[in-house]
């Protein structure tokens, strides 16, 4: 019951129409431990004060957003994330700031990143990656279906659920391409597809390589 009343908390801030859309502010929470770093800040574990809803909070400081040159990334990141709803993308509940910094509110992932599990075992036995397999088939059809294409699917960016269900994280690199092909040479060395590598256009198959 505690648990629905916090959900919908969210759920009012986000359908509510323009008149009761609420502003974060960072003393809506309590800040716990750091959860991982990336390029332009920190994530932690953060509590939302009144309705104890635990959330993940990214903060990225927008001095080095601006130096980096990444504002619209992150627009579309921002923009694009917290329109999807599904059990294995990484929900975006909203977003705040103040002079310094950017605020992301963001689904906490308990069992944190693919990659290190991996790290863990080396390899994933046959049943454990047919079950990652289709939960990313399940999302990336979502996603797709949507024209939205992630554009750095690898397990840095895939992280794990409280009973380990897969989550598509990070939407730095995403667009919404409805039809268009894109040009854009993004995502990450290691893991870039023939099509981009080569010059070519791409689409939403990128995804799956
Ligand atoms: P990079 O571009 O270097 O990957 P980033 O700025 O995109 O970094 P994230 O990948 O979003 O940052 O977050 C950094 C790390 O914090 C993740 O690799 C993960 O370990 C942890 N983390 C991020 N979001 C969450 C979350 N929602 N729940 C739990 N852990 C998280
Ligand atoms: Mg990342």
């Amino acid at each position: 019951m505690v648990f629905f009343l916090n959900f919908s908390l969210f759920h009012f801030r986000e359908d509510s129409s323009v008149s009761e859309i609420k502003r974060w502010t960072l003393n809506d929470f309590d800040i716990g431990r750091a959860l991982g770093k990336g390029k332009f800040g920190h994530v932690y574990l953060a509590r939302e004060r009144k309705s104890g809803f635990i959330v993940a909070l990214k903060v990225l400081y927008r001095a080095e957003l601006e130096s980096a040159n990444v504002e619209k990334q992150l627009r579309r990141e921002i923009e694009i994330q917290s329109h999807l709803r599904h059990i294995n993308i990484l929900r975006l509940y909203g977003y705040f700031y103040d002079e310094k910094r950017v605020y992301l509110i963001l689904e906490y992932a308990p069992n944190g990143e693919l990659y290190k599990k991996l790290r863990a075992v080396t390899k994933f036995t046959e049943d454990v990656a047919a079950q990652y397999i289709q939960q990313m088939a399940h999302a990336l059809l979502y996603l797709h279906s949507k024209h939205v294409i992630h554009r750095d699917i690898k397990p840095e960016n895939l992280l794990l659920g409280l009973r380990g269900e897969l989550k598509i994280a990070d939407f730095g690199w995403s667009v919404h391409a409805p039809e268009a092909r894109r040009q854009t040479l993004c995502g990450t060395l290691d893991y870039l597809p023939p099509e981009m590598v080569e010059g070519r256009e791409h689409g939403r198959h990128v995804d799956v390589w």
